[in-house]
């Protein structure tokens, strides 16, 4: 067991005097008393040396804050109401009209979204960069770029950039540089130590998390993540999401507490599952790609062996898969609708293996060269036993044909 999970285990929760329990508690309050107007007038609500109001945290955010502080190995932490509400409140809190933010052509969909949307109509604009070109980012940062998002592996196409390349770029250029680090969790890499030397001269200056998928693992929550290692930063951030308002629920944050310690197991054992998986679909004739950064052929495959964790917890459990062009859209629908395990439905992360088919030909500025044409399915891999996994991807392949 490495040491995260040990960490993540043994935290160090203070409980109320004479209830030593495993679970720390559930703090509900918007009211927190003062005991007199002094106290009132002076306690800060920007730092953590006192409660003021439900909004602005209780021990419960607050040590779920300080608890993905060890999983990313950051210095500050902010909780959103989703993964989304989380990258929006970066984008907001960085950009004012006339700035201009760069996001992988690949991004998590929503991302490019919220760019296409109210970014552009107050003015701020955005352009796509090939993710596989590190080139491609350092000619589209300009005089008005203010922040880079950065995205690995990429959104269900699945391609692991040059992270470090990207990340140096962006040092030299001096653009704050935000990772969506969703798929990694912390776990697959190190996003404040991209050198991998313990030194953090290659850190993102923000890493995004949608709790959402691996740290709550049951489907059934949905929150977000801020986590910086600069304090200035951290502020900046923070008063945007304290003037928007944003704020978590108790018994939320609860579960995602009760979900961290068994995180770096359910993760390695759906990697396990999801990469057994993958090169089985590689041998099916009916597939004529498969896109998962730990199979020798998928795009960034080199990227991703020297930055991740190359045994089973190096990757996240999710691949995509396309169809030969001979199956057309109907027959892969088919395929989709015959799985029986596999549930249809968005989001990753928890227990139940999960399948979507995709129009990339709508998702992307252009069709990547580097995949084939076809319908892509997405396949997110849950706990349940591969072979059983295999057997309904099977049973379902067969009702396609
Ligand atoms: C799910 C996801 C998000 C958004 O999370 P929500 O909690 O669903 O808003 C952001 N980025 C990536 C990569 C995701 O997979």
């Amino acid at each position: 067991m490495s040491q995260i999970s040990t960490q993540l285990i043994h935290h160090p929760y203070v409980p109320p005097a004479g209830f030593a329990a495993p679970q720390p508690g559930v703090y509900k309050a918007s009211t927190v008393f003062f005991s007199n107007t002094a106290a009132m007038r002076t306690r800060e609500w920007k730092d953590k040396s006192g409660y003021t109001y439900g909004l602005h945290g209780t021990p419960t955010t607050f040590l779920l804050e300080e608890r993905l502080c060890a999983l990313e190995g950051g210095l500050q932490c902010l909780l959103a109401p989703s993964g989304l509400a989380a990258i929006s409140t970066v984008a907001l809190a960085l950009l004012k009209t006339g700035d201009e933010v760069l996001l992988p052509d690949n991004a998590y969909g929503p991302n490019k979204a919220l760019a296409e949307g109210e970014l552009l109509a107050w003015g701020i604009t955005h352009q796509f960069y090939d993710a596989m070109d590190p080139a491609d980012l350092a000619r589209k940062i300009g005089a008005r770029t203010r922040l880079v998002w950065l995205e690995a592996a990429g959104s269900v196409t699945m391609e692991f950039p040059d992270l470090r390349e990207q990340m140096r770029i962006c040092r030299e250029r001096k653009v704050t540089a935000a990772l969506d680090n969703t798929w990694g969790a912390g776990l697959a890499f190190h996003p404040f130590d991209l050198a991998g030397d313990g030194s953090g001269s290659l850190a993102v200056d923000i890493s995004v998390q949608a709790l959402t998928k691996y740290p709550s693992g049951g489907g059934d929550v949905l929150m977000g993540s801020i986590v910086t290692r600069d304090r200035s930063l951290h502020m900046k951030i923070k008063l945007t999401h304290m003037r928007l308002g944003l704020g978590v629920a108790a018994n939320d944050t609860e579960t995602v507490l009760r979900s961290l310690p068994s995180i770096e197991l359910r993760y390695r054992a759906q990697d396990a599952s999801a990469r057994e998986l993958a090169r089985w679909c590689q041998t099916r004739p009916e597939i004529v790609q498969v896109l998962h950064p730990a199979l020798a052929d998928s795009p960034g495959h080199a990227h991703w062996q020297a930055l991740c964790r190359r045994d089973a917890g190096g990757a996240a459990s999710l691949f995509s898969v396309i169809f030969d062009a001979r199956y057309h859209r109907a027959q892969v629908d088919a395929f989709c609708d015959a799985l029986r395990l596999f549930k249809l439905g968005y989001s990753w992360g928890g227990p139940i293996s999960l399948v979507v088919p995709y129009e990339l030909q709508s998702m992307r500025s252009k069709w990547p060269a580097h995949l084939a044409h076809g319908s892509l399915v997405r396949l997110a891999i849950g706990l349940e036993a591969a072979a059983d996994l295999q057997a309904d991807l099977t049973q379902a392949l067969q009702a396609m044909a």
